[in-house]
């Protein structure tokens, strides 16, 4: 029998994956597309990133590391946990440096999760939670936040789906795709219910660098309630315009993380030597980079939320955080539903966005737009959807 296991049937291939390879062909085709679709920096990774890589690579620093990571990075992680999210963690046991923040989602979940059980995951969500945890035989329930209430967790809809087999929930702030950071109020409210309830935690905090307005990001784990049930996970993909290196880290208690260890030693092994000494320089190194990048998506932010609002039938509210409009496109001519749209747009402008239904219940009804590229390929979406619209 060479089917492939049975769990594979409820495992759809990523969305945004499709929506990438789609563009691809489409511009094969000498089609000009406007990509809105993608998540991910168009800047270049900072120059004294590459440059520490580089000298690595020369010195000959190419072989396997520990598999927890270079003691340099995990030095300059757990400093970063303490200074920036008030996470107090010992460098020596409580981080794993993985490679990319989506295998540390994949090592929490495979740490936390027997087949069988539950985890709560919020939706719209990245479309990769529910996927992984079906790869390892768990179950993801997922619930829809209220667009009408800011798509805010609260402690009424957690009660609403926990069960006996609820082992984790998962937490994206700031979120993917709703751009909202969540409120102290928030996180007091999923610490109380996670510690009635005795449910572990995974924290994304990926987007924590890009955020706008003055909004602070707040790490679950900094919370008394929340330290010892929390596994923090980050990367330096979206901050640091890093995707291709793929790099980063969980973090959070001992007994866990040693658990988290096995499935790194066992998987990958470690993270790439040399791409460690990059992470190294862009922890350690100036941060204006950072601020620069995260400058610049503000000003992209502005443009787009205020041309969607401009449109026809559109209402897009300004994101807290992360580099995503999420714009209610229920009040359009002709409205469907958002795949169709979608689809739509794409063929009769060109303009690749995501249709707000990938990303899980809740989402039908808005499409997700990146402004992570030029605010010339922004202003060019928005005059052929106006056109488009205007016509529909
Ligand atoms: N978490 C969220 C919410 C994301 O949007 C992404 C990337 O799109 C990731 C995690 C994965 O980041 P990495 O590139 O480090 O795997």
């Amino acid at each position: 029998n060479r089917a492939a296991g049975a769990r594979f049937g409820a495992v759809e291939a990523s969305a945004t994956f499709a929506v990438f390879d789609r563009v691809a062909r489409l511009r094969a085709e000498g089609v000009d597309v406007l990509d809105l679709g993608g998540g991910e920096p168009d800047f270049g990774t900072p120059t004294h990133v590459v440059d520490e890589a580089v000298d690595a690579l020369r010195g000959g620093f190419t072989h396997y590391t520990p598999s927890r990571g270079v003691p340099a990075l995990l030095d300059a992680v757990s400093d970063k946990l303490a200074k920036d999210n008030g996470i107090v963690v010992d460098p020596a046991t409580d981080i794993v440096i993985t490679p990319s923040a989506k295998h540390a989602l994949f090592a929490a979940l495979t740490t936390l999760l027997d087949p069988g059980d539950e985890v709560l995951i919020p939706t719209p969500s990245w479309v990769s939670y529910p996927a992984m945890a079906r790869l390892i035989g768990a179950r993801p329930v997922q619930l829809a936040l209220d667009p009408e209430d800011g798509f805010r967790i609260t402690r009424e809809l957690l009660e609403q789906h926990v069960t006996s087999r609820t082992k984790a929930l998962l937490v994206n702030s700031p979120n993917n795709p709703t751009g909202r950071i969540m409120t102290r109020d928030e996180a007091r409210a999923i610490g109380r219910f996670a510690d009635e309830h005795d449910v572990l935690m995974i924290a994304d905090e990926i987007y924590e660098k890009i955020v706008y307005d003055g909004h602070d990001h707040l790490s679950l784990a900094s919370l008394p309630c929340c330290a010892d049930r929390t596994l923090t996970v980050n990367g330096f993909s979206k901050g640091y315009a890093m995707t291709g290196w793929r790099l980063g880290w969980a973090a959070g208690p001992t007994d866990l993380m040693e658990q988290l260890l096995k499935v790194q030693q066992h998987t990958v092994g470690c993270a790439g030597s040399f791409v460690q000494r990059g992470g190294v320089a862009a922890l350690m190194g100036p941060q204006e980079p950072v601020e620069r990048m995260a400058a610049r998506y503000a000003a992209r932010r502005d443009v787009l939320v205020r041309g969607l609002n401009a449109l026809p039938g559109v209402v897009c509210a300004p994101p807290e955080g992360a580099f995503y409009a999420f714009a209610d496109i229920r009040g359009t001519a002709g409205f469907t539903d958002s795949a169709a749209f979608a689809d739509r747009l794409l063929q009769e402008t060109g303009v690749a966005l995501m249709p707000g239904s990938a990303f899980g219940p809740g989402g039908e009804g808005f499409v997700r737009l990146s402004f992570a590229t030029s605010s010339r390929v922004l202003e060019e979406s928005l005059e052929r959807m106006g056109r488009a619209l205007t016509g529909w």
